[in-house]
């Protein structure tokens, strides 16, 4: 059953008002606070492996689990989305989270974690252990280091890694070891998940450089029912080669409404649907989760 508390957007209209008076006034109030407290996330569907991809506004979050009681998250959205995922992990009775993997550190992937891991125990961190600078001007990134990983629980994955669970695997793709750009977003982790013999793929904010470099390696490893689309839909990544190797059904972007960088571009758009790809941005379609089916990703609105 879905995990769902909604609230009617729109309440008021003038005879309403008139008609309820004094009522009307604090009851739209009330309404306007608890839209802050909506969750709507669809519950595990008969309890298997499902992934949940959150939206977090400005940023990236998919919560996994493996249908064995193991909570996986990837990426933690930013520092302010990143209280939504503690309430909506609370909601469903997660406290504790076996996995948590960052992609690459910046803040709308990372962001999460002040919050999130003094609430929720975590057992394992991992990260793709690219080199952060310690200028005073970056102090994120200092406390980043400082909570995350400085932690004995802190380990770096990179292509070669692998990570299971109860039938599911997350095989990491890149980065490579040692191999880091000064561009973060191509040290992003590349990571695909595969149980019940499907695979969702997701880029974190790899861009067209990396695709290129995971296409020269191995295309077939590359084969996926859903991708998740790379630097939340820009210009820079999902090239038509790219694509064409992938060949997703379905495809998720995460990506906040009114993104000022203009995400997503419109011809990563174009690319996915001359694909006949099935494309779910998360702004407009709310949570989404996949239970590795044949089925399509499964969507609620907050
Ligand atoms: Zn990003």
């Amino acid at each position: 059953m879905p995990i769902t508390l909604t609230v009617p957007h729109k309440l008021a209209t003038i005879r309403w008002v008139l008609a309820y008076g004094l009522f009307a006034v604090p009851l739209l109030i009330l309404c306007h606070v608890l839209q802050g407290w909506v969750l709507a996330i669809p519950a595990d569907p008969a309890n298997g492996p499902a992934v949940h991809f959150l939206d977090v506004g400005e940023g990236s979050a998919a919560w996994l689990e493996d249908g064995d009681g193991n909570n996986i998250l990837i990426d933690t959205g930013n520092p302010i989305s990143g209280n939504r995922i503690c309430r909506i992990l609370r909601h469903a009775g997660v406290n504790r989270i076996d996995t948590l993997i960052i992609t690459h550190p910046h803040p709308d992937h990372m962001g999460g974690i002040f919050c999130m891991m003094p609430r929720l125990r975590t057992d394992h961190l991992y990260d793709n252990g690219q080199p952060i600078p310690g200028r005073p001007d970056c102090d994120l990134y200092r406390w980043y280091v400082q909570l995350f990983r400085s932690s004995e629980k802190y380990r770096v994955l990179q292509r070669g890694s692998r990570l299971e669970w109860n039938g599911m695997s997350i095989e990491v793709l890149w980065p490579i070891a040692g191999n880091y750009s000064r561009n973060w977003n191509e040290n992003s982790l590349v990571l695909r998940i595969s149980t019940r013999g499907k695979y969702a793929l997701l880029m974190g904010d790899a861009t067209s450089k990396v695709e290129v470099r995971l296409l020269e390696m191995d295309p077939e490893a590359l084969k996926a029912d859903l991708l998740v689309i790379g630097h939340h839909g820009a210009g820079d990544a999902t090239s038509l080669a790219f694509l064409k190797a992938v060949d997703p059904k379905w495809a998720i972007i995460p990506v906040n409404k009114d993104n000022i960088r203009g995400y997503p571009s419109s011809k990563v758009l174009k690319r996915l649907r001359d694909n006949g790809t099935v494309v779910y941005v998360l702004y407009k379609q709310g949570d989404c989760t996949w239970d590795f089916s044949d089925k399509g990703p499964c969507c609620v609105r907050k």
